[in-house]
């Protein structure tokens, strides 16, 4: 049993545990287990505090990208651009909407999605490109978009990191076509199993990914397109709807916890911090960069330690043994290639305490 985990989900359960069993037990009494009043609801009340005007609840964040390709007529002989460090969903979700995934860097200062790298991967089948708002923080949407508009390209947000995040005030869906979330229990808002969401202010495209994650079904038994059975469950929205109301408190904790790593480590010259980064950055993860040759000793030392860490990602995606054969590389990932062996990610989650915090560093300092 770890002292401190990598993330407390029971901390979290036991907040909103009572309010849960009320919701549940609502729902048995209506039977309404496929979409209906919950899935309805929490729609309504996501899109509201993500600022955007729709929200279709599916079953996981990977589909979510999927059916948000699928519904721009993302296909066979598109190319979209991938930062290669993510996790493996962002790039499988192209495979599966039947394009091809183009890797591209990312920025040495962010980790996050390195446009001038993506600029070097274009070719005449570039279609999209996927910023991944990693870490729960968000790529900046007017470089972004200013990108896309200048090589006519569509943009689909990965944003299964950055429930609340922010840049400049707007969140996740604001300025793109398109974007998509997950809600697995881990996440910023997590589900009590596996649920995912597209946003997007395009009524058609909100209707298209409507039909699409109801097998293609604009009412019962009419099937105009090949869709999937990729709905949002019931159950899942209806712990959502009450998760999100302890959204913003828990991601203000997120936001003091890493604040207080940001102080405690400051005079630790052996790793390397993340930028901090304001109040809009929701830290899902709280990755550094430490020493490539000591990573793996640091991180069982901890974890004897009793502490939970980390390591997003270990490979990048394009050296995954699954990614290797069925895409081809055209760009240096030398930043990815050379961050993946040196990143550790701290413990970091709602309800995480200052002395957790101060035996985490503790331990790191031990370790290093
Ligand atoms: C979690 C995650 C996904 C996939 O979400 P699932 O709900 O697990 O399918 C996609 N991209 C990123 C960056 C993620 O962290």
């Amino acid at each position: 049993m770890l002292k401190i985990p990598f993330v407390d989900l029971a901390w979290q359960h036991q907040v909103v545990a009572d309010d849960v069993r009320t919701a549940l037990d609502s729902l048995m009494s209506t039977s309404a287990y496929i979409l209906g009043p919950q899935v309805h609801d929490f729609e309504e009340e996501f899109a509201e505090y993500c600022g955007v005007e729709y929200c279709i609840g599916v079953a996981n964040g990977t589909e979510a990208l999927t059916l948000a390709m699928r519904a721009l007529h993302i296909g066979p002989n598109d190319e979209v651009l991938v930062p290669t460090n993510s996790f493996i969903a962002s790039a499988s979700a192209v495979l599966a909407a039947g394009a091809s995934p183009v890797f591209v860097d990312v920025e040495e200062e962010s980790f996050l999605i390195d446009l001038t790298s993506a600029e070097a991967a274009l070719t005449e089948h570039t279609k999209a490109i996927m910023p991944v708002h990693l870490y729960g923080r968000l790529v900046n949407p007017t470089e972004v978009q200013d990108f896309a508009e200048k090589h006519g390209l569509l943009i689909i947000e990965d944003a299964a990191q950055a429930h609340g995040a922010a840049f400049d005030g707007e969140r996740i869906g604001a300025r793109s076509k398109v974007a998509a979330t997950s809600f697995y229990p881990g996440k910023n808002l997590g589900a009590y199993g596996d649920a995912g969401a597209v946003l997007t202010n395009d009524l058609e495209l909100a209707e298209k990914v409507r039909m699409l994650r109801d097998h293609g079904s604009p009412k019962k038994y009419v099937h105009e397109i090949l869709g999937y059975n990729s709905r949002l469950d019931a159950i899942q929205a209806a712990v959502l709807r009450i998760k999100l109301r302890h959204l913003d408190e828990w991601n203000a904790h997120r936001q003091h916890a890493a604040a207080y790593y940001y102080e405690l480590l400051a005079s630790e010259e052996r790793v390397r911090r993340p930028l901090p980064a304001g109040s809009e950055n929701v830290w899902h993860i709280y990755p550094l960069r430490v020493d490539a040759a000591a990573r793996d000793t640091i991180l069982r030392t901890m974890e004897t330690d009793g502490v939970g860490v980390g390591i997003h990602y270990p490979i990048p995606i394009h050296q995954q043994p699954a990614m290797v054969s069925t895409t081809k590389t055209t760009v240096s990932l030398r930043v990815s290639e050379a961050i993946a062996p040196e990143l550790l990610s701290l413990p970091i989650f709602p309800g995480i305490t200052e002395q957790q915090q101060d035996f985490v560093v503790a331990s790191l300092r031990n370790a290093l």
